[in-house]
Protein backbone atom coordinates (compact mmCIF):
# COMPACT_ATOMS: atom_id res chain seq x y z
CA UNK A 1 0.00 0.00 0.00
CA UNK A 2 1.03 3.73 -0.55
CA UNK A 3 0.33 5.31 2.57
CA UNK A 4 0.10 9.33 2.88
CA UNK A 5 1.73 10.73 6.22
CA UNK A 6 0.43 13.90 7.23
CA UNK A 7 2.01 15.06 10.84
CA UNK A 8 4.09 17.96 11.98
CA UNK A 9 6.15 15.83 13.90
CA UNK A 10 9.36 14.82 12.08
CA UNK A 11 9.90 11.85 14.93
CA UNK A 12 6.64 10.44 14.60
CA UNK A 13 7.07 10.81 10.52
CA UNK A 14 10.53 9.15 10.83
CA UNK A 15 8.53 6.24 12.99
CA UNK A 16 6.10 5.27 10.76
CA UNK A 17 7.99 5.58 7.95
CA UNK A 18 10.25 2.54 9.65
CA UNK A 19 7.72 0.92 10.84
CA UNK A 20 5.24 0.71 7.70
CA UNK A 21 8.27 0.59 5.49
CA UNK A 22 8.72 -3.16 7.34
CA UNK A 23 5.82 -3.91 7.11
CA UNK A 24 6.08 -3.80 3.20
CA UNK A 25 4.17 -0.42 3.02
CA UNK A 26 5.79 2.65 0.81
CA UNK A 27 5.69 6.12 2.72
CA UNK A 28 4.82 9.64 1.76
CA UNK A 29 5.27 12.05 3.96
CA UNK A 30 3.68 15.28 4.87
CA UNK A 31 4.78 17.99 7.51
CA UNK A 32 1.82 20.16 7.29
CA UNK A 33 -2.08 20.14 6.47
CA UNK A 34 -1.23 22.14 2.65
CA UNK A 35 1.47 19.75 1.79
CA UNK A 36 -1.06 17.11 2.35
CA UNK A 37 -3.65 18.11 0.52
CA UNK A 38 -0.73 18.54 -2.45
CA UNK A 39 0.93 15.09 -1.95
CA UNK A 40 -2.38 13.69 -2.25
CA UNK A 41 -3.01 14.92 -5.29
CA UNK A 42 -0.11 13.95 -6.74
CA UNK A 43 1.45 10.65 -5.40
CA UNK A 44 -2.23 8.94 -5.49
CA UNK A 45 -1.94 7.06 -1.94
CA UNK A 46 -4.23 4.27 -0.76
CA UNK A 47 -4.53 5.09 3.16
CA UNK A 48 -3.41 8.39 4.71
CA UNK A 49 -2.93 8.45 8.36
CA UNK A 50 -3.59 12.10 10.06
CA UNK A 51 -2.59 14.24 12.54
CA UNK A 52 -4.99 16.33 13.92
CA UNK A 53 -3.09 19.32 15.87
CA UNK A 54 -0.93 21.01 13.10
CA UNK A 55 0.34 24.22 12.49
CA UNK A 56 -1.84 25.92 9.64
CA UNK A 57 -4.90 24.33 8.56
CA UNK A 58 -5.45 21.35 11.11
CA UNK A 59 -6.07 17.46 10.11
CA UNK A 60 -9.70 18.53 10.51
CA UNK A 61 -9.73 20.61 7.71
CA UNK A 62 -7.38 18.97 5.71
CA UNK A 63 -9.42 15.62 5.61
CA UNK A 64 -12.29 18.38 4.34
CA UNK A 65 -11.23 19.44 1.88
CA UNK A 66 -9.03 15.79 0.47
CA UNK A 67 -12.71 14.36 0.80
CA UNK A 68 -14.12 17.11 -1.02
CA UNK A 69 -11.47 16.76 -4.08
CA UNK A 70 -11.94 13.98 -6.00
CA UNK A 71 -14.62 11.23 -5.96
CA UNK A 72 -12.53 8.65 -5.12
CA UNK A 73 -12.65 7.24 -1.27
CA UNK A 74 -9.18 6.77 0.24
CA UNK A 75 -9.74 5.89 3.91
CA UNK A 76 -8.24 8.26 6.63
CA UNK A 77 -7.21 7.37 10.01
CA UNK A 78 -6.53 10.09 12.45
CA UNK A 79 -3.65 9.45 14.76
CA UNK A 80 -3.99 12.19 17.64
CA UNK A 81 -3.16 12.88 21.56
CA UNK A 82 -6.56 14.22 21.73
CA UNK A 83 -8.57 11.82 23.36
CA UNK A 84 -11.58 13.29 24.45
CA UNK A 85 -15.05 11.86 22.74
CA UNK A 86 -15.91 15.05 20.99
CA UNK A 87 -12.34 14.81 19.29
CA UNK A 88 -13.05 11.40 17.83
CA UNK A 89 -16.41 12.96 16.29
CA UNK A 90 -15.29 16.22 14.87
CA UNK A 91 -13.03 13.61 13.19
CA UNK A 92 -15.22 11.36 12.11
CA UNK A 93 -17.84 14.41 11.34
CA UNK A 94 -14.39 15.98 9.18
CA UNK A 95 -14.53 12.67 7.01
CA UNK A 96 -12.16 10.42 8.84
CA UNK A 97 -13.00 7.08 8.69
CA UNK A 98 -11.21 5.44 12.31
CA UNK A 99 -9.39 7.17 15.33
CA UNK A 100 -6.45 6.11 17.21
CA UNK A 101 -5.23 7.85 20.14
CA UNK A 102 -1.48 8.63 20.59
CA UNK A 103 0.08 7.18 22.02
CA UNK A 104 -0.79 3.44 20.38
CA UNK A 105 0.04 -0.35 20.32
CA UNK A 106 1.97 -0.06 16.40
CA UNK A 107 0.03 -3.66 16.51
CA UNK A 108 -3.18 -2.47 16.57
CA UNK A 109 -2.14 0.18 14.07
CA UNK A 110 -1.59 -2.42 11.61
CA UNK A 111 -4.61 -4.20 12.22
CA UNK A 112 -6.38 -0.83 11.36
CA UNK A 113 -4.87 -0.78 8.15
CA UNK A 114 -5.52 -4.42 7.31
CA UNK A 115 -9.01 -4.08 7.83
CA UNK A 116 -9.44 -0.20 5.86
CA UNK A 117 -7.64 -2.35 3.05
CA UNK A 118 -10.33 -4.68 3.00
CA UNK A 119 -12.64 -1.89 2.76
CA UNK A 120 -10.93 -0.16 0.03
CA UNK A 121 -10.19 -3.42 -1.73
CA UNK A 122 -14.69 -4.18 -1.53
CA UNK A 123 -15.32 -0.68 -2.41
CA UNK A 124 -12.65 -0.70 -5.75
CA UNK A 125 -14.69 -3.90 -6.52
CA UNK A 126 -17.99 -2.20 -6.15
CA UNK A 127 -16.63 0.76 -8.72
CA UNK A 128 -15.66 -1.18 -11.08
CA UNK A 129 -18.37 -3.63 -11.05
CA UNK A 130 -20.55 -0.23 -11.72
CA UNK A 131 -18.55 0.72 -14.44
CA UNK A 132 -19.16 -2.26 -16.30
CA UNK A 133 -22.77 -2.11 -15.32
CA UNK A 134 -22.78 1.56 -17.47
CA UNK A 135 -21.03 -0.57 -19.97
CA UNK A 136 -23.82 -3.17 -20.22
CA UNK A 137 -26.63 -0.47 -20.00
CA UNK A 138 -25.35 1.28 -22.83
CA UNK A 139 -25.08 -1.61 -24.78
CA UNK A 140 -28.33 -2.35 -23.71
CA UNK A 141 -29.73 0.67 -24.59
CA UNK A 142 -28.18 0.77 -28.51
CA UNK A 143 -29.24 -2.58 -28.83
CA UNK A 144 -32.56 -2.26 -27.31
CA UNK A 145 -33.60 0.13 -30.98
CA UNK A 146 -31.54 -2.24 -32.84
CA UNK A 147 -33.70 -4.83 -35.57
CA UNK A 148 -31.75 -8.36 -35.11
CA UNK A 149 -31.57 -9.39 -38.36
CA UNK A 150 -30.50 -6.29 -40.52
CA UNK A 151 -28.99 -4.11 -38.19
CA UNK A 152 -30.80 -1.10 -38.89
CA UNK A 153 -33.41 0.61 -36.02
CA UNK A 154 -36.25 -1.18 -35.28
CA UNK A 155 -40.13 -0.14 -34.93
CA UNK A 156 -39.62 1.23 -31.76
CA UNK A 157 -37.00 3.57 -32.63
CA UNK A 158 -38.61 4.79 -35.67
CA UNK A 159 -41.52 5.07 -33.62
CA UNK A 160 -39.44 7.88 -30.95
CA UNK A 161 -37.29 9.18 -34.65
CA UNK A 162 -40.85 10.25 -35.87
CA UNK A 163 -42.02 11.66 -32.93
CA UNK A 164 -38.81 14.03 -32.43
CA UNK A 165 -38.98 15.23 -35.88
CA UNK A 166 -42.60 15.81 -36.30
CA UNK A 167 -41.83 17.79 -33.19
CA UNK A 168 -38.34 19.36 -34.46
CA UNK A 169 -39.66 19.78 -38.35
CA UNK A 170 -42.78 21.81 -37.36
CA UNK A 171 -40.61 23.74 -34.79
CA UNK A 172 -38.40 24.84 -37.57
CA UNK A 173 -41.02 25.27 -40.47
CA UNK A 174 -39.24 22.46 -42.46
CA UNK A 175 -40.89 19.83 -44.45
CA UNK A 176 -40.32 16.28 -43.17
CA UNK A 177 -40.71 12.87 -45.09
CA UNK A 178 -40.93 9.49 -44.93
CA UNK A 179 -40.42 6.32 -47.48
CA UNK A 180 -42.39 3.42 -47.06
CA UNK A 181 -40.20 0.30 -49.09
CA UNK A 182 -41.57 -3.27 -49.70
CA UNK A 183 -40.12 -5.70 -50.99
CA UNK A 184 -41.86 -7.24 -54.49
CA UNK A 185 -42.96 -10.65 -54.38
CA UNK A 186 -41.01 -11.46 -50.95
CA UNK A 187 -43.16 -13.90 -50.57
CA UNK A 188 -42.02 -15.92 -53.98
CA UNK A 189 -38.56 -15.01 -53.11
CA UNK A 190 -39.19 -17.01 -49.72
CA UNK A 191 -40.83 -19.88 -51.81
CA UNK A 192 -37.84 -20.01 -54.64
CA UNK A 193 -34.28 -19.69 -52.06
CA UNK A 194 -36.10 -20.64 -48.87
CA UNK A 195 -36.57 -18.58 -45.34
CA UNK A 196 -32.60 -17.80 -45.03
CA UNK A 197 -32.26 -16.94 -48.28
CA UNK A 198 -34.64 -14.65 -47.50
CA UNK A 199 -33.43 -13.42 -44.41
CA UNK A 200 -29.90 -12.37 -46.76
CA UNK A 201 -32.34 -10.63 -48.88
CA UNK A 202 -33.48 -8.71 -46.11
CA UNK A 203 -29.97 -8.23 -45.09
CA UNK A 204 -28.73 -7.25 -48.42
CA UNK A 205 -31.52 -4.61 -49.25
CA UNK A 206 -30.90 -3.00 -45.66
CA UNK A 207 -27.53 -2.57 -46.05
CA UNK A 208 -27.94 -0.59 -49.94
CA UNK A 209 -30.30 1.47 -47.93
CA UNK A 210 -27.82 2.20 -45.59
CA UNK A 211 -25.43 2.96 -47.82
CA UNK A 212 -27.19 5.11 -49.90
CA UNK A 213 -28.71 7.59 -46.69
CA UNK A 214 -25.55 10.07 -46.86
CA UNK A 215 -26.83 12.35 -44.05
CA UNK A 216 -26.63 11.82 -40.30
CA UNK A 217 -30.22 12.80 -39.35
CA UNK A 218 -31.81 10.19 -41.53
CA UNK A 219 -32.99 6.84 -39.97
CA UNK A 220 -33.21 3.76 -41.95
CA UNK A 221 -35.95 1.51 -40.19
CA UNK A 222 -37.21 -1.94 -40.38
CA UNK A 223 -41.21 -1.18 -40.18
CA UNK A 224 -42.19 -5.31 -40.37
CA UNK A 225 -41.15 -8.40 -42.24
CA UNK A 226 -40.19 -7.27 -45.27
CA UNK A 227 -41.05 -3.44 -45.43
CA UNK A 228 -38.74 -0.69 -44.23
CA UNK A 229 -39.41 2.65 -43.39
CA UNK A 230 -37.17 5.70 -44.41
CA UNK A 231 -37.04 9.11 -42.18
CA UNK A 232 -35.91 11.93 -43.96
CA UNK A 233 -36.11 15.03 -41.66
CA UNK A 234 -35.44 18.52 -43.51
CA UNK A 235 -36.83 16.81 -46.99
CA UNK A 236 -39.25 18.16 -49.32
CA UNK A 237 -41.11 16.06 -51.37
CA UNK A 238 -39.12 16.36 -54.26
CA UNK A 239 -36.13 15.74 -52.14
CA UNK A 240 -37.41 12.49 -50.96
CA UNK A 241 -38.90 11.36 -54.43
CA UNK A 242 -35.56 11.27 -55.66
CA UNK A 243 -33.83 9.65 -53.00
CA UNK A 244 -36.70 6.86 -53.23
CA UNK A 245 -35.60 6.42 -56.88
CA UNK A 246 -32.15 5.98 -55.79
CA UNK A 247 -32.98 3.32 -53.70
CA UNK A 248 -35.27 1.79 -55.97
CA UNK A 249 -32.69 1.29 -59.11
CA UNK A 250 -29.75 0.54 -56.51
CA UNK A 251 -31.98 -2.69 -55.45
CA UNK A 252 -33.26 -3.29 -58.94
CA UNK A 253 -29.68 -3.68 -59.68
CA UNK A 254 -28.58 -5.67 -56.39
CA UNK A 255 -27.89 -9.31 -56.44
CA UNK A 256 -28.51 -11.22 -53.33
CA UNK A 257 -26.13 -14.57 -52.67
CA UNK A 258 -29.17 -16.66 -51.51
CA UNK A 259 -26.79 -19.98 -51.39
CA UNK A 260 -23.72 -20.29 -51.98
CA UNK A 261 -23.00 -19.57 -55.90
CA UNK A 262 -26.53 -18.45 -56.79
CA UNK A 263 -27.51 -15.37 -56.94
CA UNK A 264 -31.10 -13.45 -56.78
CA UNK A 265 -32.53 -10.35 -58.10
CA UNK A 266 -35.08 -7.84 -56.07
CA UNK A 267 -37.77 -5.30 -56.68
CA UNK A 268 -38.82 -2.26 -53.90
CA UNK A 269 -42.01 -0.83 -54.43
CA UNK A 270 -42.01 2.45 -52.45
CA UNK A 271 -44.58 5.38 -51.00
CA UNK A 272 -43.20 8.49 -50.18
CA UNK A 273 -44.95 11.11 -47.85
CA UNK A 274 -43.88 14.62 -47.31
CA UNK A 275 -44.86 17.75 -45.65
CA UNK A 276 -44.28 20.55 -43.00
CA UNK A 277 -45.84 19.09 -39.87
CA UNK A 278 -48.14 20.92 -37.32
CA UNK A 279 -48.03 20.10 -33.56
CA UNK A 280 -50.96 17.85 -33.38
CA UNK A 281 -49.62 15.78 -37.08
CA UNK A 282 -49.84 12.26 -35.53
CA UNK A 283 -47.02 10.17 -36.96
CA UNK A 284 -49.49 7.62 -37.97
CA UNK A 285 -50.86 10.18 -40.20
CA UNK A 286 -47.46 10.32 -42.06
CA UNK A 287 -47.02 6.87 -41.99
CA UNK A 288 -50.70 6.39 -43.62
CA UNK A 289 -50.52 8.57 -46.38
CA UNK A 290 -46.75 6.68 -47.39
CA UNK A 291 -48.70 3.58 -46.92
CA UNK A 292 -51.24 4.62 -49.74
CA UNK A 293 -48.53 5.95 -51.55
CA UNK A 294 -47.17 2.52 -51.21
CA UNK A 295 -50.69 0.38 -52.64
CA UNK A 296 -50.34 2.53 -55.21
CA UNK A 297 -47.22 1.39 -56.20
CA UNK A 298 -47.59 -2.02 -56.08
CA UNK A 299 -50.87 -1.44 -58.12
CA UNK A 300 -49.09 0.37 -60.76
CA UNK A 301 -47.03 -2.31 -61.24
CA UNK A 302 -44.30 -2.90 -58.60
CA UNK A 303 -40.57 -1.47 -59.04
CA UNK A 304 -41.64 2.36 -58.92
CA UNK A 305 -42.35 5.19 -56.76
CA UNK A 306 -45.36 6.63 -55.91
CA UNK A 307 -46.44 10.21 -54.14
CA UNK A 308 -49.92 10.34 -52.69
CA UNK A 309 -51.92 9.24 -55.77
CA UNK A 310 -49.50 10.06 -58.25
CA UNK A 311 -47.11 7.68 -59.69
CA UNK A 312 -43.44 8.56 -60.68
CA UNK A 313 -41.67 6.71 -63.24
CA UNK A 314 -38.40 6.69 -63.32
CA UNK A 315 -36.55 9.05 -65.58
CA UNK A 316 -39.72 11.47 -65.09
CA UNK A 317 -39.16 15.12 -63.19
CA UNK A 318 -40.65 14.86 -59.96
CA UNK A 319 -42.86 17.74 -58.44
CA UNK A 320 -41.03 20.13 -56.48
CA UNK A 321 -42.99 21.91 -53.27
CA UNK A 322 -44.04 20.47 -50.45
CA UNK A 323 -47.58 20.24 -48.70
CA UNK A 324 -48.69 20.28 -45.67
CA UNK A 325 -50.30 17.21 -44.12
CA UNK A 326 -54.04 17.04 -43.49
P1 LIG B 1 -46.01 -7.68 -52.59
O1 LIG B 1 -45.18 -7.44 -53.81
O2 LIG B 1 -47.43 -7.37 -52.83
O3 LIG B 1 -45.45 -6.94 -51.41
O4 LIG B 1 -45.91 -9.23 -52.30
P2 LIG B 1 -45.21 -9.93 -51.07
O5 LIG B 1 -45.16 -11.38 -51.36
O6 LIG B 1 -43.94 -9.28 -50.77
O7 LIG B 1 -46.18 -9.55 -49.90
P3 LIG B 1 -46.79 -10.30 -48.70
O8 LIG B 1 -47.06 -9.23 -47.68
O9 LIG B 1 -47.95 -11.12 -49.16
O10 LIG B 1 -45.65 -11.27 -48.16
C1 LIG B 1 -44.61 -10.83 -47.42
C2 LIG B 1 -43.79 -12.04 -47.08
O11 LIG B 1 -42.59 -11.65 -46.41
C3 LIG B 1 -44.47 -12.99 -46.14
C4 LIG B 1 -43.37 -13.60 -45.35
O12 LIG B 1 -43.17 -14.91 -45.72
C5 LIG B 1 -42.13 -12.77 -45.69
N1 LIG B 1 -41.41 -12.34 -44.53
C6 LIG B 1 -41.81 -11.47 -43.58
N2 LIG B 1 -40.83 -11.33 -42.64
C7 LIG B 1 -39.81 -12.13 -43.01
C8 LIG B 1 -38.53 -12.43 -42.45
O13 LIG B 1 -38.10 -11.92 -41.40
N3 LIG B 1 -37.73 -13.30 -43.13
C9 LIG B 1 -38.14 -13.88 -44.29
N4 LIG B 1 -37.32 -14.71 -44.91
N5 LIG B 1 -39.35 -13.62 -44.82
C10 LIG B 1 -40.16 -12.76 -44.20
MG1 LIG C 1 -45.57 -6.36 -47.03
MG1 LIG D 1 -43.86 -7.29 -50.16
Amino acid sequence: MKILVIDDSASHRLFLKAYLGKMGHEVVQAAHGREGIDRFGTSDPDLILLDVLMPGIDGYETARVIRGARDQWVPIIFLSGCNESADIEAAIDAGGDDYLIKPFDPKVLEAKIRSMTRIAQMRRQLVLRSEELRTANATLMRLIDIDGLTGVANRRRLDSKLAEEIERCCRNHVPLSVILLDIDHFKRFNDSHGHLGGDECLKAVAQVFSGELKRPADLVARYGGEEFCIVLPETDCAGALLVAERLRAAIAGLKVQVRPGVMAGVTVSCGVASGVPSVDTPAEALLAQADAALYHAKEGGRNMVCQSRMPVMPGTAPPSGSYLIQ
